[in-house]
Parts: structure tokens; sequence; C-alpha cells
């Protein structure tokens, strides 16, 4: 689904990510963890486009995605993105926010739109939610919206960069259930978390990224119980 061969980015004189080698199949839920500053967001933000790398490749369904010879819009479309702070629009109702994209991007018609759009919002829990606006919602609904938003666009993967990091314990819970439930229905799925009960439980990868190197990859209860590298049991104390 994703392969990406010795990838690099740089911010200036900053050197982010370096040599990055990942394959992410289908149905894959990989977890990425790391220090903050490692290069977990840049990353997935690469992944996505929001940032263009400066070498390496990014192969995406079997196909090397070059910002010259492809609409990145397109394939923005086939990864989807939940962000920590969610990124909802205010002025839009709930149901406004999911179906907005479909509709000015893949041209669906407003009918469809809405159909596909009351379904997402029941299924991550917000059926009775279309016609709120998002700053009466918890930050747990927030977030939960800002997936059914991503998942109107039928991607084929999603990136999760912190999705719960902003929230309250309590609300914790009902997004990691959403994103379990997804993992189940067999979405591939990279997901930036400090979760480490939701990696165990429901990721297939674990890969530790420190100073913008990915150090270790392997089963998440492989990597958190037994890690191999230094720099990783370094990282794991410091968290678990
Ligand atoms: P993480 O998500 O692991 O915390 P990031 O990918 O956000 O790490 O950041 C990695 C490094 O790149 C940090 O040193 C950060 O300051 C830097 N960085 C990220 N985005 C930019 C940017 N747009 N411009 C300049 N530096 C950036
Ligand atoms: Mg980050």
């Amino acid at each position: 689904m994703i392969k990406v061969n010795k990838l690099n980015k740089s911010f200036g004189n900053l050197h982010v990510l370096k040599n990055i080698n990942l394959t992410v199949k289908e149905s894959d839920v990989v977890v990425l963890v790391g220090a903050s500053g490692s290069g977990k967001s840049t990353l997935l933000r690469c992944l996505n486009f929001l940032e263009i790398k400066n070498s390496g490749q990014i192969i995406i369904e079997g196909e090397q995605i070059e910002k010259n010879t492809h609409d990145l819009n397109k394939i923005r479309q086939k990864v989807g993105m939940v962000f920590q702070h969610f990124n909802l629009f205010p002025h839009m109702t709930v149901l406004q926010n999911v179906i907005e994209a479909p509709i000015q991007v893949k041209k669906q018609t407003k009918q469809e739109a809405i159909e596909e759009g009351k379904y997402l919002l029941e299924k991550v829990g917000l059926g009775d939610k279309y016609d709120v606006y998002p700053s009466t919602l918890s930050g747990g609904q927030k977030q939960r919206v800002a997936i059914a938003r991503a998942l109107a666009m039928k991607p084929d993967v999603m990136l999760f960069d912190e999705p719960t990091s902003a929230l309250d314990p309590e609300l914790v819970g009902e997004v990691l259930a959403t994103m379990k439930e997804l993992a189940e229905e067999g979405m591939t799925m990279v997901v930036v978390t400090h979760e480490m009960g939701f990696a165990r439980e429901v990721a297939d990868w674990a890969v530790y990224m420190h100073e913008g190197k990915i150090i270790e990859v392997g089963s998440p209860n492989e990597l958190f119980d037994n890690p191999k590298e230094k720099r990783t049991q370094a990282f794991l104390s410091s968290v678990l």
C-alpha cells in the first residue's frame, strides 16, 4: 500500500528525515512512536504530500508519486489524515464539515454526500449531532467528526497524528474505540500515538523513530517488551 525508500526531508539546514525506509501493507496498522521532534509528524505529512520530500521515493499503491507528475490533490484523497487539533471548520455544522470535500473536491452530488455523511457520522457514534456546530462538541466528539470527515473521501489509507493527545483523559477511549473499529474493518492505518495499550491491542507493527531515523521495527509486544536497541529501551523507559 505504501512503500518509502530512502526518504529525506530537510527544513533549511535542519535534516529532519534521514533515509527513511518503511513498508505498510494493505490492512496493516502501524504505530509510530518516538520523542517529540524525532520527525513523526513530518513523516506523516510527507506521506500525505503536505510536505514535499527532498529525496527518496514514496510509492503509493505501486505508483511512485512525484509532485511534477502527479496531481497531489488526487493522491491526498487516497491518503486521509487526522490531526491532533481536529481542524474542523467552525462556521459549518458537523454534517457540513463532513460533506464539504466530497462535494467540492470529489464532485459528489449533495444528496449522495449527505447520505454518506450521515452514515459515517452514525458509524462514529454521532448520529444525533448532524446539525450542531463544532463548538458545542467535546474534544472526543470533534475528533470523531474529523475521522468521519476524512473517511468521507473514501481513502485507502488513514494517517493519524497524535489523535488523542489534545483530549481530556476521559475522552481518549471513545476515539481509540472508533479507530479500533476502523482497523478491524481492514483499514490501512499509520498512527502516531503514545497510547501503548492501543498499540498492543490494535497495531500489527510498531516503529520507533529517533532523530529522524527509524531505529527499530517489530510487533508492538516485541518492541515494547524486548527492544533490541539501547535508544528504544531508553525511550520506552521514559514513557512507560
Ligand atoms: P514530531 O512529530 O516527532 O514531534 P516533527 O516532525 O514535528 O516531530 O518535527 C521534527 C523536527 O522538524 C523538529 O525539530 C521541528 O522543529 C522541525 N520542523 C517541523 N516542521 C517544520 C517546519 N515546517 N519548518 C521548520 N522546521 C520544522
Ligand atoms: Mg508531531
